[in-house]
This record gives structure tokens, sequence and C-alpha cells, in this order.
């Protein structure tokens, strides 16, 4: 039996009052996951553990059967496996925003709607004045800038610490940002989530910093940033022309190279995976997962994505992979802008455009192939931010014995029969089925 997860981001929601108090499942025409619902078997599951903020990146790698508490590892992490940067098991690795300042405050985490390519040239020049070497040795920076996409970039700080506090600058807008710099945490007291893997790397090339000596490094890093990036010519051209500037680095989110065990350690039956998904942190998860990333064309993130596409790479992943996961992000996406036609339409994209034709395909398969489908949070509509309540899911393949549920949403699912499961418990149902 081959596996495929098919995950619409956020797409789970709450009962909306211009629907009748229906959720958008229960609204939205979505023929093939009422199918695959009444021909499988439902259920619901608990995506965020406690303690832990109703993230993407948490809920997925609890979905792919993860103990949060021993891999968690923050954002950093997953965006350098993403960009295609090896972790060693020395380095701190940090989400770096290019941030715009006015006045003393943050103003846009996003410097301006900073443009990769744009962005390669600050991030370069960043490198060039700021990256030190440790002990003379060559290509072995103390501090290095990779450059990411947007204004979404890396920072890897070798012995660097992780025991510290950061503000991620898209919760401050507007806030003076001298009094938001990079802090020591109270470990244990403070940061504990990641609990084992809390230890920091030893035996680091250059020794291990401190908290403290973390933080302040970081804090330096800022402030040269500020003095430099202002007198790159990029921001000397957007002055003039009175736009915003992207003038200074913003660091948060850190971590070490997550230990995880990949799916194929895990499961003798999976020999090999892929992951597609337009999604930085997702990919990176993948790539711990020891899955394949495979890139489609015109994946977006957004409604606009190809989700033809995506289901023909994840057909040709299943005749070669024994487990594939497809994540879509636009349900989440058009969830977070409030936008209700449009969060309608992602679910029944997702229903005729990407499930329709895998299933369609796979039915006639000698090697059957079990489907799951389910969100990873809530993103409701109204509240438009991740809510961490429990999600519903399906699980289908051909010969199934089918419980009672004839549709798939948050409703119905709930007389499903595997009941209400929590976190890793999903992924060992799932791969129970042989
Ligand atoms: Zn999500």
């Amino acid at each position: 039996m081959k596996h495929i997860i098919i995950l619409g981001d956020g797409m789970a929601d709450l009962p909306v009052e211009r629907l009748g108090g229906k959720t958008l499942l229960q609204y939205a025409h979505k023929p093939m996951m009422d199918l695959l619902a009444r021909e499988g078997r439902c259920g619901r599951l608990v995506t965020v553990p406690e303690g832990f903020p109703p993230g993407s990146e948490v809920a997925n790698t609890a979905i792919l059967g993860y103990d949060l508490n021993k891999v968690y590892e923050g954002r950093g992490p997953l965006e350098a496996a993403s960009i295609g940067y090896e972790m060693a098991d020395d380095d701190f690795a940090i989400r770096c925003n290019i941030i715009t300042l006015e006045d003393g405050k943050i103003i846009t985490h996003n410097g301006g709607n900073l443009e990769t390519e744009d962005a390669r040239l600050l991030i370069d020049y960043l490198n060039e004045k700021l990256a030190k070497p440790i002990n003379e040795q060559e290509g072995c920076e103390r501090v290095k800038f990779i450059t990411g996409i947007q204004y979404r970039h890396l920072l890897v700080i070798k012995g660097g610490n992780k025991h510290i506090v950061c503000a991620p600058p898209h919760d401050h807008p507007n806030e003076p940002w001298r009094e938001l710099l990079v802090t020591p945490s109270s470990f244990p007291e403070g940061n504990t989530i990641g609990g084992k893997a809390n230890e920091a790397p030893s035996g680091a090339v250059g020794g291990v910093l401190s908290p403290a000596a973390t933080a302040s490094l970081l804090n330096e890093l800022i402030l040269r940033s500020q003095e430099l990036l202002a007198q790159h010519p990029f921001n000397i051209q957007k002055a003039k022309k009175g736009e915003r500037q992207a003038n200074s680095i913003w660091p948060w989110s850190g971590g070490y190279r997550p230990s995880m065990l990949t799916l194929m350690q895990q499961y003798p039956e999976i020999k090999s995976g892929t992951v597609i998904s337009a999604v930085d942190l997702i990919r990176g998860i993948g790539h711990y997962a020891g899955l394949k990333i495979v890139e489609v064309e015109g994946a977006t993130g957004l409604a606009d994505t190809n989700y033809e596409g995506k289901a023909e790479a994840a057909i040709r992943a299943l005749q070669t992979d024994d487990f594939v996961f497809v994540h879509v992000e636009a349900s989440d996406e058009a969830g977070h802008d409030g936008d209700l036609g449009l969060k309608l339409k992602t679910i029944e994209y997702l229903d005729q455009r990407l499930i329709a034709p895998i299933y369609k395909e796979v039915e006639t398969w000698s090697e059957p192939v079990c489907i799951a489908i389910l969100p990873d949070h809530l993103t409701p509509v109204e509240q438009r931010i991740h809510v961490g309540q429990p999600v519903p899911f399906l699980i289908w393949h051909r010969g199934i014995q089918p419980d009672t549920v004839e549709q798939y949403d948050e409703v119905s699912c709930v007389s499903g029969s595997y009941g209400l499961l929590k976190l890793q418990e999903f992924m060992q149902e799932f791969m129970k089925i042989k």
C-alpha cells in the first residue's frame, strides 16, 4: 500500500453566521471529499501540542508523526533546509528578516515588499562587511548571511546559543525597536520549547557562545546592519523616491539542526517519499523527514496556485515513491485575508482540481493507494488567525470498511470511527494500513 496525505492548510473553520451557521467545509461544493468520506473512515485530530503556538510548522510536524517536544527547533533550521543550506551540528540558524524602521519604530516586517533580487545585493553586502571568520579558518565564519526569498533570509551563527528571546517583527508594527532587541532567556524557566534538544551543541568550532553572548552578538549585528544598509545605493534611491527602505536586519525564531529520524527510518514500508509544497517551512520539514522536494511550476502558495501541476507531480511521485505529502497553502491565505468567497473557492479547487485527478488516477492502479485528507489547523475567516482546535480528517483506500460519516466537515467527522486522535497517533494509524 502506498500512502498520500493531501493537506489543505488552514482549511478548517468555525460556524459562520453568513452561511447560516455552517462552516465552510459544510457549505462548499466538494463532491470528491464527500465521496471519500462516505466510502472511507473519518475522525478528528489534535495537531497542536500543549504549550506550542498553532503554527503551520508545528501542526505539520505533528501530522507527519514527530514529537514536537523532541524535534522543534523554530523556523531558521527549517528554512535553511528549504534554501538548500545543510546545517552543521554546531550551527545556530535563525530567520533574518530585512525590515523597515522609521523614527525609531518598526514600520513593516517586509522591508517595503523587498524583492529577492534586491535582497540578494543587500545580503551579499552584509556578508562582505559582517561575516567573521573563526580562528582564521577559511570558509568557517562565526557569522554568515544566506539569501532566501523576498524579505525572508537566514543568519547562521556557528556555536550560537538558542536560549535567547527574540521579537517576531510582524507582531510589533509601530513599536519602538530598541525595546525589542534580543535578550538571553532564563532557561530552563524561559524557552523550554524543544525539550531534550535544548542542549547547546558541544564541540563547536570556536566554542559555544553563552545565551548572553549570542544575544549581544545579534544586537551588534542589528545595529551594524542599520549603519551599513542606510549607506547602500538601494536605500539611497528609495529615500530619494520617498519609498520605504529595507534598512535593518531582524533575527527571530532560531534553533539547531533538528534531530529527526527520517520517515524511512521509522516506517520500514516507506522506501522513498516526496513532499510537494510552495511553502519554505513545509519543504524544510520534508527535508529533515527524508523526503525529496519536488518543484512545481506555478505553485504560489495562493489561490492562483497550479493545482493541476501539483496533482500531476503527486501522481508522478506516487509512481515511484511509497509516501507523498502534498501541502496546499491557499485556504490559509484566504482565511488570513478574511475572504469568505475566496476561501470557499480554495476548498472547491482543492476538491476538483487536485483531489479528483489524483483519486481518478490511483483508483485504477493495481498497487492500492491510501489517501488521507486533512487541514493542519483552523484559519477561520472571521477570526483571521490560526486556531489550534481539533481538525477533521478522512482516510480512504480501495476496500476500506466505511464508517457512518457521509460528508467531510468539522461536524460530520465528530462521529467518525477514528474518534479523536492526538498528534503522532494520526501517522501511526495511517501507516498501520498495509
Ligand atoms: Zn497552516
